[in-house]
């Protein structure tokens, strides 16, 4: 992991992490959808390849190991991590600067140890939010009546979950997911009381 030195511009940074089958992705899009003022998605790098559906650029600027290597060498990370064995994810200065230099705001959908890094690095200006399933029993619910995943995978998956939540208690806000809506305004208040404060 590597941690570059605190930018001097304005601009807010909401950092949002929850372990998989939280409804994280869909919490955001909602906000996103809604018109939230100045609030721009950061899209982070990565060397995983592409889902149906995934557009390069707009879900994640893909790149191959190599070129994920070159950008660390080259130090165009805020922050990277290899969040699965292999695979790497980055949060690219570029992102950061292009949403910032705009005056907007930005919105980071990162894993646990990226979003302290961000927050160590930028302090006061980063709201991070954990999103919690209202139990690990109903996280394996979600996650088996989805169908995607076998039952290994799942349990992977509920193992990582058991970990990234010993995290929680450091992120500025936890929100539990235990009624999509409710999570999605109680997201956005927080969001809005944080870039009007
Ligand atoms: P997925 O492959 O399902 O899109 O994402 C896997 C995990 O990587 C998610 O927990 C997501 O939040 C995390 N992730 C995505 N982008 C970044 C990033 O730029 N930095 C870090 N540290 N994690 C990221």
């Amino acid at each position: 992991m590597s941690i570059e030195k605190k930018p001097r511009k304005s601009g807010k940074i909401i950092v949002v992490s929850a372990p998989s089958g939280c409804g994280k992705s869909t919490i955001i899009n909602s906000i996103l959808d809604s018109g939230q003022p100045e609030l721009r998605f950061s899209v982070s790098a990565t060397n995983r390849r592409p889902r149906p559906g995934e557009v390069d650029g707009v879900h994640y600027h893909f790149l191959t190991t190599e070129e994920f290597r070159d950008a660390i060498a080259e130090n165009k990370f805020v922050e990277w991590e290899e969040v699965y064995p292999g695979r790497f994810y980055g949060t690219l200065k570029s992102e950061i600067d292009r949403i910032i230099d705009k005056g907007g705001n930005v919105i980071l959908d990162i894993d646990v140890k990226g979003g302290l890094n961000v927050k160590r690095l930028y302090g006061d200006r980063v709201k991070t939010i954990f999103f919690l399933p209202p139990s690990i029993s109903e996280l394996r619910h979600r996650l088996e009546s989805r169908g995607t995943d076998a039952p290994e995978i799942i349990d992977e998956r509920v193992n990582k979950a058991e970990l990234e939540i010993s995290f929680a208690d450091s992120f500025d806000e936890r929100i539990i997911n235990d009624d999509l809506e409710k999570a999605i305004s109680l997201t956005r208040r927080t969001i809005e009381d944080f870039i009007n404060k």
